[in-house]
């Protein structure tokens, strides 16, 4: 433990709303424990037009850090005093840390989906081609980060049209990769040369577990790295039809948990206990 007769803990937590079904508090409060440190995450519901109250609050509190979930991601850029790059180009901020004074917005998703993909996958994904079906928040910050991390072509397959000409402008216009953009009006054939491919779509999330997203799956081959973003339940209908073809599979529990280690690190300097956050998550989906 720290310092015997310091009674102070340090703070972080998520803002939200709704929030109470966010279950980030069990993986951060299992790593304090683990690493000993007298931190606490707060579940903390703020309402849209509190955001700019609660940022002051947090400053006036001295704490350490905030995540933000819905509807804050974007609303919180006003409040910060610095946004790292990739977040700006995201237009999205999920985690804030300070540095003294300064609060600095990070954004962990896409930074969590890369770790995952190196680290479980070992996949680089530099000059790799890549499918991601959506163009919402999570596809965003996977194509900008893949985008930054050198992925030779992205293509953006979604349903609105307007969202994913934006995002595939954005890629084009702000990074070096070439993305193309897909309407998504009939089931989708995977092209031949795709090495990465990545639902980033909401299809698949509990409650409704059985949906799977609109694709010829015979399309996919053994030789492509098929990756969810769906957490909870991770083994979706999705992967499932890919490892039915022989291809490698990968869930979004662990870019759930890399992105929570990512902000942990952010905010305690210390080196995240993946294997106890991974496992404090898994036990509450299970
Ligand atoms: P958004 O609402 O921003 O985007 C949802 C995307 O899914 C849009 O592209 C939308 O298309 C598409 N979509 C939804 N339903 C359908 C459908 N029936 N057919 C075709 N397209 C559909 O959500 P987020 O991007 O923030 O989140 C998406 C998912 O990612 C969530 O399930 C969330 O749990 C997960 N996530 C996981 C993380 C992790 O760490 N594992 C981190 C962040 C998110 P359209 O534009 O046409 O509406």
């Amino acid at each position: 433990m720290e310092q015997q007769g310091n009674y102070k803990a340090e703070l972080v937590g998520v803002f939200g709303y709704p929030v109470a079904e966010n279950p980030t508090i069990v993986m951060q409060e299992a790593a304090f424990q683990a690493c000993q440190l007298n931190w606490r995450y707060l579940t903390i519901e703020v309402l849209p037009e509190d955001l700019e109250d609660a940022m002051k609050g947090l400053r006036a509190m001295n704490m350490r850090g905030i995540n933000l979930t819905i509807p804050h991601k974007v609303a919180v850029l006003k409040y910060l005093d610095q946004v790292a790059p990739d977040a700006a180009l995201m237009g999205a901020v999920n985690t804030v840390r300070r540095d003294g004074k300064l609060l600095i917005g990070e954004n962990t998703d896409g930074k969590g989906f890369l770790r995952s993909l190196r680290e479980d996958a070992h996949v680089d994904p530099a000059g790799k081609h890549v499918v991601v079906l959506g163009a919402g928040g999570a596809a965003r910050a996977i194509t900008v980060e893949l985008a930054l991390a050198g992925a030779g072509q992205i293509t953006v397959v979604n349903r609105t049209r307007a969202r994913g000409q934006e995002l595939v402008a954005l890629l084009n216009d702000r990074t070096e990769t070439n993305a193309l953009f897909v309407e998504w009006d009939v089931a989708y054939c995977i092209p031949e040369h795709t090495d990465i491919l990545v639902n980033a779509t909401s299809i698949g999330l509990f409650p409704n577990v059985e949906a799977k997203p609109e694709i010829v799956y015979e399309s996919i081959t053994k030789d492509m790295i098929v990756c969810d973003v769906i957490p909870n339940p991770p083994h979706t209908p999705f992967l499932q039809e890919a490892e039915a073809r022989g291809a490698r599979v990968l869930d979004g529990l662990g870019m759930l948990v890399y992105q929570g280690a990512i902000g942990f690190t952010m905010w305690t300097g210390r080196e995240a206990p993946v294997d106890v956050m991974y496992q404090a998550l898994q036990n509450v989906f299970s």
